[in-house]
Parts: C-alpha cells; structure tokens; sequence
C-alpha cells in the first residue's frame, strides 16, 4: 500500500476537530505521490463531502479548464485542501480547524515532496504568504528551501468575478515556465529568493 494510501486511511478516521461531526465523506486529496506541483485550496464543499474527492463541483472544472489551458491533465497535479472536512453551509474554515489538520497537509507534503506548491484563495495562501494580501501577490512566486511557492486566487472566486478571471487564467499560465526553471536549475524573473526566514 502507498505511503498517501495509508496516510488517507488514517485521515479518514479523523476526529480531531468538530467538522468530523458534520461531513459525510473525508476529502483527503488526490494526485501522484510524486506529483511536481501541489495545488492546495481552502476546504470542501457540498459536491467534495458527497463524493470524497476535492474540487469537483463547479469551481472544480473551472480549475480542469484552467489546468488544460496551461498543458496539464488534471491527474499530473496534486490536489488537496487547508482543511479535509466540509464546514457546515460551506462558511469560512475557523483558525482552530485549520490548526487541527495542519498536520494531514504536512504529511501530504512530506510524502509528496513537491517542486512548486501553488496556493489557491486566502486560507492557503496564509500558510506560506502570512499578512499578504491575495490581490497584491497572486501570480508572483517565492522560491524558499528549493520549493517554488506561487500564489493564486481561489477558483471559486474568479467564476463569481469576472474580473478574477483573467488573472487566474494568466497566473495558471506561468506555472511552465517556472517549473521549467526549476528543472534546470534556473531562476525565474517571476522568482525571488525569499530571504525573509
Ligand atoms: S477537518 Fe481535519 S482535523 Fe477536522 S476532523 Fe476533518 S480531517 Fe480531522
């Protein structure tokens, strides 16, 4: 059984915050355990809690779309989220949540071991930009510790914005060529060396 198998197995036993009352399935994530880039949203919502897998309500295949248009297949990336449990009516995951699963997504990163990791919305962009603001820093890149962190708006936000939209289909585009850069050891002028850590 693989690593991320074993690691879903043990998320789906998981009750360490109130959400394990309310979901009907854990959505722990999916991908190849040796995806290149990992993709983390905010948390599930109803279609995610029904089926278990993330992202495969409507923002889901506007991120199928976007993913496409950049030369992805959806089963080259991994997708996971901040939190693996649906909050009830789909409102804001609450710091102590997050804090609780904080560890499932830094044991998915472990075993995955990413080249680039690409925020999508606020929650996770939090995690790795703290006291940045999204519409500042969505499309820019730091480079900390060999990994590539690019942040971008949440999927969900741009099908309810038309304004976002193009800013999403830009940003997902330059996922390439820094992914490029980074197999060849090159740095982006999208990149900087983040030496504020
Ligand atoms: S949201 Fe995370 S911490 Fe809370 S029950 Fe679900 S898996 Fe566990």
């Amino acid at each position: 059984m693989s690593s991320l198998t074993l690691l879903y197995n043990e998320i789906a036993q998981c009750e360490k915050c109130g959400l394990s009352k309310t979901r009907t399935m854990v959505v722990p994530g999916e991908g190849p355990e040796d995806a290149d880039v990992l993709f983390i949203g905010e948390a599930p919502g109803w279609h995610e809690d029904k089926q278990g897998r993330p992202f495969v309500g409507p923002a889901g295949k506007f991120l199928d779309e976007l993913l496409a248009a950049a030369g992805f297949k959806r089963t080259d990336v991994y997708i996971g989220n901040v939190i693996k449990c649906r909050p009830p009516n789909n409102r804001d995951p609450l710091p102590p949540e997050i804090s609780a699963c904080k560890q499932w997504l830094d044991r998915q990163i472990e075993i995955i071991s990413p080249r680039m990791i690409v925020t999508l919305g606020r929650y996770s962009m939090a995690r790795y930009f703290p006291g940045k603001s999204i519409s500042r820093i969505h499309g820019t890149a730091v480079k900390r510790d060999g990994i590539i962190y690019f942040a971008m708006y949440h999927p969900a936000a741009a099908l309810h914005q038309f304004s976002l939209r193009k800013a999403i289909e830009e940003d997902m585009r330059k996922i390439p060529r820094l992914l490029e850069d980074t197999a060849t050891g090159r740095i982006s002028d999208l990149v900087r060396e983040d030496r504020e850590r």
